[in-house]
């Protein structure tokens, strides 16, 4: 797909699972377990999906899957099958030298895992990587809340050697790309959103991590501030389904991208191929 200056690509990284009464909230298994079905240890399929926009001038990577620091205990628990992004992205025909910007939605271990190697050094040796300040400050000393979604050894060698492009809220990356900021689900969470004034398409993240997760009441347990991602899922979807956006999923295995539909509530409406 194209959108203005920039080729999209769908880069998979791996398929994990998490438990779905979590990643559901307060929706009842009966509601969620048709769309979503658990597995004998209730977690429900997810897949770390990465986006790619290759511009005239610079390339960016959304985010760098888990990676591969878990040992293989861990591996166990969240049935992770996956590999480092510079492997997904060679997988999918695309050169990850070629990556000048590594853009992390937030610090949890799915999105950043792949954003350094074992040994600390970074993935991607020649990209500037950006995150929110906020979302750093906050992932340096969280809350016993979401402490365990926070892996260290992603993030603070790339503090420490100074990789990090730090971002101060919404703003303007690149030519028609810039990032929308949300705090419910984490603090300083951004979300790419490319144009070109006719299409848009916006990278949901953790906002919205499948497209069940499109209907209103449907938000994570892990999420901070609930109240805060209901607000900011109604005021974003409604501008996504009005002005026809396309949305594309980091999480949900079954669909890449599709446009939301606002009748009642919202809702999945057609599918998009990247
Ligand atoms: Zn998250």
């Amino acid at each position: 797909m194209r959108i203005g200056a920039y080729e999209v690509i769908a880069v998979q990284a791996g398929t994990f699972g998490l438990d779905g009464g979590a990643m559901f909230g307060v929706v009842p298994r009966v509601l969620w377990a048709g769309t979503n079905p658990p597995d004998d240890h209730n977690r429900i399929a997810m897949c770390a999906r990465l986006l790619v926009l290759r511009g005239p001038e610079r390339t960016w990577l959304v985010d760098t899957g888990l990676g591969d620091k878990f040992d293989a205990k861990k591996n166990a628990i969240y049935a992770y099958d996956g590999m480092m992004p510079d492997e997904a992205l060679r997988a999918a025909d695309v050169d990850p030298d070629g990556i000048t910007d590594v853009l992390l939605t937030h610090l949890h271990f799915d999105h950043a895992g792949g954003a350094t190697r074992t040994d600390g050094s970074p993935t991607f040796p020649r990209a500037r990587y950006h995150v929110q300040r906020s979302q750093l400050e906050w992932a340096r000393d969280p809350t016993a809340k979401d402490r365990g979604s926070f892996r260290p050894d992603d993030f603070l060698p790339l503090y420490r050697e100074g990789r990090f492009r730090l971002m101060d809220g919404p703003g303007k990356l690149d030519d028609g790309l810039e990032v929308v900021v949300v705090d419910g689900h984490t603090p300083g969470m951004q979300l790419p959103k490319l144009s070109d004034g006719e299409q848009t398409l916006l990278y949901t993240a953790d906002l919205v991590p499948t497209t069940t997760h499109l209907r209103l009441p449907y938000v994570m347990a892990y999420d901070n501030n609930p109240l805060s991602t209901l607000e900011e899922k109604q005021r974003i979807l409604s501008q996504a389904a009005r002005e026809g956006w396309t949305l594309f999923f980091e999480h949900d295995v079954n669909c890449t991208a599709c446009r939301v539909v606002e009748e009642g509530g919202f809702g999945k409406g057609e599918e998009v191929t990247i």
